[in-house]
């Protein structure tokens, strides 16, 4: 090639170039535009805390859902209860506190001693019918106060099917934003029903059932982590008290403690199913309880709960009940005593967390291969950006040690990030530290839109499971 035509070439280069960034300012003008009505679809949470409840309309838009979704109407004859309380009716000045089976999730229902429900929760969205079954088969018409700690979908799953099957008093929320379907769907069913969310934070005190001082505690501070948002209550009838915790970790617990509120419970809902990520020593110490409730499911991939939290609550002397073992746990007080309808769980100190042996051929299937293993494989994963800008590279960091705290060198690591429309795969190794790392860059995901990055360590035939996730900016 000539030097004439290289000048050519390099000239066409130029001016492709330049017209690139015209086009590209174009474009960003154009995308100013178009995200212009994302934004106001993001803050429909605010919008709708805002709006006045207009309860004449309430029972128009709940007989037009009723139609429109033919399923609503089905769902009582499908589900599949455990009738697990003899009397449907609650007898004069007792406190009933359920903490219903939803497998790995959560949800409390309580009743007042006048018949005042309220509804901590609602599980996952696979288990709603089983959530709208249970309120049913308790006679439950109408919800006076109902919490959704955080927007985790195993907590606010099954709200949606909650709101839409019966009345609702008032809701609360914490001020957290999620992109994912199963917040939407949940801000969906408010609308529909014209209801007004209240902000759940520290500081509230609920006006529930005469008598019964319903206190929320907890989110004191906004946090960067969903969890530390959890909308935290404590609930005091007579001389007995009960906690629930959601999914607050450490940090909220501290504030908790330093906000030098009222903590003592004789039951506590343990934090974050039983993870070592929440339950500190000094919290604790603070609650003391003499009943613990891990909400839980068999042969979670989560590993929870953790060994360690179990030993620190057995070393305590606190009964522990698990939904894994003992299905429905349902407390009794009548202001004095607390009764439970359960035996406790056995605690015991070997890798399996007390769950059953191995070799039990009733276990569920899928569950099966993780349990066994879950023991001998522990992972830590942490995430360095968890709200990285466009393109901006992130790095996941992962630990990996055996039963006895060895670092486990080898293993081979797969991440998988889960974003809106395409599921991207890193892989690697760990060094002899038991680290792996996995920098990846994140490209133009879609804002506000979460992604989950499973991770999946597998070695010498034995595999485990931990998550982490990030929200583009
Ligand atoms: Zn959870």
């Amino acid at each position: 090639m000539n030097q004439a035509c290289n000048v050519k070439v390099d000239l066409i280069e130029r001016f492709a170039r330049f017209s690139l960034i015209f086009l590209s300012i174009f474009i960003f003008a154009l995308a100013g535009c178009t995200t212009a009505p994302q934004d106001i679809k993001s803050s429909t949470g605010a919008s709708i805390e805002n709006r006045t409840p207009s309860s004449p309309d309430e029972q128009n838009v709940q007989s037009k859902e009723g139609s429109s979704k033919s399923d609503t109407s089905t769902i009582d004859t499908k589900v599949d209860v455990k009738p697990v309380v003899p009397e449907n009716k609650q007898p004069e000045g007792e406190l009933k506190v359920h903490f219903i089976d939803v497998g790995q999730g959560a949800s409390q229902l309580i009743i007042g001693p006048t018949g005042k429900t309220m509804l901590i929760d609602a599980g996952d969205n696979n288990m709603e019918k089983t959530v709208v079954g249970y309120l049913q088969y308790q006679k439950i018409s109408k919800i006076d106060i109902l919490i959704g700690t955080h927007p985790d979908a195993d907590h606010i799953g099954g709200l949606d099917k909650v709101i839409d099957n019966f009345d609702i008093g008032k809701i609360y929320m914490p001020k957290v934003q999620s992109n994912t379907k199963t917040f939407e769907s949940v801000l969906l069913s408010i609308q529909n029903k014209n209801l007004k969310v209240t902000t759940a934070k520290a500081g509230l005190t609920l006006d529930w059932e005469p008598g019964i001082d319903v206190k929320m505690i907890a989110p004191g501070k906004t946090y960067n982590d969903d969890n530390d948002m959890s909308a935290v209550v404590h609930l005091t009838f007579g001389q007995t008290s009960f906690l629930f915790t959601g999914d607050a970790e450490v940090k909220s617990e501290q504030d908790m403690i330093s906000s030098g509120v009222d903590l003592k419970s004789d039951v506590l809902l343990v934090g974050h199913h039983g993870s070592k990520s929440s339950t500190s020593q000094k919290f604790l110490d603070k609650v003391n309880p003499t009943y613990a409730v891990i909400q839980v499911g068999k042969g979670n991939n989560y590993g929870h709960p953790t060994q360690e939290i179990l030993k620190r609550l057995n070393d305590k002397g606190v009964k522990v009940y698990r939904n894994d073992e003992q299905g429905n746990i349902i407390f009794t007080s009548n202001g004095n005593d607390i009764t439970v309808s359960n035996n406790p769980s056995k605690y015991s100190a070997d890798v399996n967390n007390g769950q059953s042996p191995p070799n039990e051929d009733v276990a569920p299937a899928v569950s099966q291969s993780n349990k066994d293993d879950l023991g001998t494989l522990s992972i830590s994963a942490n995430i360095d950006n968890k709200a990285p800008a466009q393109n901006a590279t992130v790095t996941v960091t992962i630990k990996v040690i055996d039963g006895k705290g060895n670092p486990v060198s080898n293993a081979n690591v797969t991440l998988k990030l889960h974003y809106k429309s395409t599921v991207t795969t890193y892989e690697g190794k760990t060094n002899s530290d038991g680290v792996s790392t996995l920098p990846f860059k994140i490209g133009r995901a879609s804002k506000g839109f979460t992604v989950d990055g499973d991770i999946t360590v597998t070695f010498g035939g034995k595999s485990s499971n931990a998550k982490v996730s990030f929200t583009p900016q």
